[in-house]
């Protein structure tokens, strides 16, 4: 909503020997962050800083199209100001309830259009797109606006580049996920936002060669922080990832060409006008602002109404444990049979269902599930042309026609929601397959999960049925690989300050196993305590987690850790970052109604102690604490006496507490 509206001439042109130069400055609500777009010979670029601290220097804005380029020879119009309010309610994200509350500037930029007009060809002076910021207390976000530079002819174009830049103050350090090369990996299935961090790594890098994926975590030396983004992207854009130009300059970056088995164009197609997906920057002196921000939902909307109440489910899941075998119908069972002991709503049933159980018998298997109070979710390749991915059911979600028929299928059998991997990249045509795949589910009530994907860019708000993606090195890898169980807690200690906090995360973690293996005596070893099991179950936020506990774990995991994940709770009001570093440590706050849970997990190699500060979370003066004993390495659960408002709590390398 769009309180008051107020346009003035805020545009001071100035003029030395050489050039002209006009400046135009936003301000957050609270005046900390400034933001100053200038142009300068004709070239267009913006800078970042807060209390009065260089974030982002100046850095070129502009576009490419394919009818001019429109990052040259460019003025600015008469810009205008607006203060902008929105407060909604996303029940799946952090936060449930954001009040969003921003000073917008929108400048109009003009260049020279040559175009016909009665068979000669004229050159006007036309506004070619405008910049949209918007500026609230932590969080700047903009787009471009691309406005027709002729009414009687331009309808459609491509956007053949995107000149924004993103250069970072000098001596600042990375924290970065580099983009897979595409058609690499399983199956060919890259890129899918599945590779690892490099801490506090210097700039200058370009990842693998194609740059970084979003969000993209900056330490501005001792002066702060800053995370960069985008958010609102649907089937009209493409996902854009980061490149680096050099040194400390970094650029939005298309897709790939080679992306989707080479299918599709790397550069969006748009009808005109039309507006860019934001880029966000999120920034403070600390990390607060960002494990906080809300800034991937509060500039979207709603794109369709919910066709039904969609809800928040914890559930099992036999694959991440017993792997392909594990997908039959006695063992499904089983663990349905192990949901409804744990008080779970759901079950994931994962690949090969369709050829190790059959359709007839998923229809009993799913009516059985009911029975018990369980909810199904299926899995599906969403195959498709775009990677070799074998696993089956295939060819049911890739087209609308035999998707809509399968989800119908679904719908009469009770199938709650679906998890469709191996999608094909960022280009625009995967993007407006997201789309299609979600609003076709919708129609037929069905919540939705992505792996092997994108990262989902405020689709939880644009999409009520959208549920979760994976986009991270997830648990899977725990159970394929020894390297990963060994840095298991380090790169836990890293999502929630980076890939977590713009979207919902499915990692499918939390196990209760100490070996990655069905038998639980063989195969990978997990590294971690049982308290970090606990604590990660909090700290990874999504609303459906389907946990990598066994029906084992009832008999030989502590009773008291089997309790707690029985009530773990998914859905949260409020989200407060209290301490941490990325790679290092991690301890957080979320709220459920009036009650408070505090989690924190080490990934450094000593014992850490730390003292946490309760005041402001209403706890009293005792509290139960499931946590590291530190002497024996077993998991403890205490009543702990809070003095001051101080709670000490100690954590093994690998382990972790939680507080309630
Ligand atoms: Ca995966």
């Amino acid at each position: 909503m769009i309180r008051s509206f107020f346009s003035l001439l805020s545009v001071v042109a100035f003029s030395c020997a050489t050039f002209a130069e006009s400046v135009t400055t936003v301000k957050s609500p609270n005046g900390n962050i400034v933001v100053t777009v200038s142009e300068d010979n004709g070239q267009l670029s913006y800078s970042v800083s807060n209390n009065g601290v260089s974030f982002i220097e100046k850095s070129a804005l502009g576009l490419v199209m394919d009818y001019a380029d429109c990052s040259q020879n460019l003025s600015l119009g008469e810009v205008s100001y607006a203060n902008l309010s929105d407060s909604y309610t996303v029940p799946t994200i952090k936060q449930r309830t954001v009040t969003y509350e921003a000073n917008g500037m929108t400048v109009p930029v003009k260049g020279k259009f040559k175009s016909r007009e009665r068979g000669q060809e004229v050159e006007r002076d036309v506004v070619l797109f405008n910049v949209e910021f918007s500026v609230s207390n932590s969080d700047v976000a903009f787009r471009y606006n691309i406005q027709r530079p002729n009414h009687d002819q331009l309808l459609a174009a491509r956007v053949m580049e995107e000149k924004t830049e993103f250069v970072i103050a000098q001596g600042s350090t990375t924290f970065l996920c580099p983009q897979m090369i595409p058609m690499t990996g399983f199956a060919g299935t890259a890129p899918s936002y599945e590779t690892g961090y490099t801490p506090d790594d210097e700039m200058g890098k370009n990842g693998w060669g194609d740059g970084y994926v979003f969000p993209c975590l900056f330490r501005n030396a001792d002066k702060g922080w800053l995370l960069i983004s985008e958010t609102g992207t649907n089937g009209s854009y493409c996902g854009c990832h980061m490149k680096n130009i050099n040194a400390n300059k970094y650029a939005v970056a298309f897709p790939n060409d080679k992306e989707c088995n080479g299918n599709g164009k790397p550069e969006p197609g748009v009808t005109l006008p039309c507006a860019t997906p934001w880029r966000t920057i999120t920034l403070g002196a600390t990390l607060k602002p960002i494990v906080e921000t809300t800034v991937a939902w509060d500039l979207v909307k709603p794109v369709y109404k919910a066709s039904q109440e969609y809800k928040a489910s914890r559930g099992s899941w036999s694959w991440i444990i017993g792997m392909d075998p594990s997908c039959n119908y006695d063992e499904q069972k089983r663990y349905i049979d192990f949901s409804a002991a744990m008080g779970y709503e759901t079950l994931l049933i994962d690949a090969l269902w369709d050829v190790q159980i059959g359709r007839d018998r998923m229809k009993e298997l799913v009516a059985y599930a009911k029975s018990k109070g369980v909810g199904i979710f299926l899995w599906y390749n969403s195959n498709g042309y775009w990677n070799h991915a074998p696993q089956s059911p295939r060819l049911c979600m890739d087209r609308s026609l035999v998707r809509r028929q399968e989800m119908k299928w679904l719908n009469e059998i009770g199938v709650r929601g679906l998890k469709i991997d191996f999608f094909g990249g960022d280009k625009q045509l995967s993007m407006q397959l997201y789309e299609d795949i979600l609003a076709d589910a919708n129609d037929f009530g069905l919540e939705i999960i992505f792996h092997g994907c994108t990262l989902p860019r405020g689709w939880e708000r644009m999409y009520p049925n959208f549920v979760a993606a994976e986009a991270v090195r997830a648990s899977e890898n725990l159970h394929f690989g020894q390297y990963d169980c060994d840095i298991e807690a380090f790169c836990a200690a890293i999502h929630p300050f980076v890939r977590n906090t713009v979207g919902s995360m499915d990692f499918g973690g939390s196990t209760l196993n100490k070996y990655w293996n069905a038998d639980n005596k063989t195969g990978n070893i997990r590294r971690t305590t049982d308290a970090f099991a606990l604590a990660t179950a909090v700290l990874f936020q999504s609303s459906v987690q389907h946990f990598a506990l066994a029906p084992n774990n009832l008999t030989d995991a502590p009773a008291e850790a089997m309790e707690y994940m029985k009530r773990v709770n998914t859905v949260w009001d409020e989200v407060r970052f209290i301490d941490g570093y990325p790679g290092k440590y991690v301890i957080l706050a979320r709220r459920a109604g009036d009650k408070w849970t505090v989690v924190g997990i080490n990934a450094e190699k000593e014992t850490k102690k730390v003292s946490i500060d309760l005041s402001g979370f209403d706890f009293g003066d005792k509290v139960s604490l499931y946590c590291d004993d530190v002497k024996t390495g077993a998991f403890a659960k205490k009543e702990l006496k809070v003095k001051k408002n101080i709670a000490k709590v100690e954590m093994l390398c690998g382990g972790g507490f939680v507080i309630e």
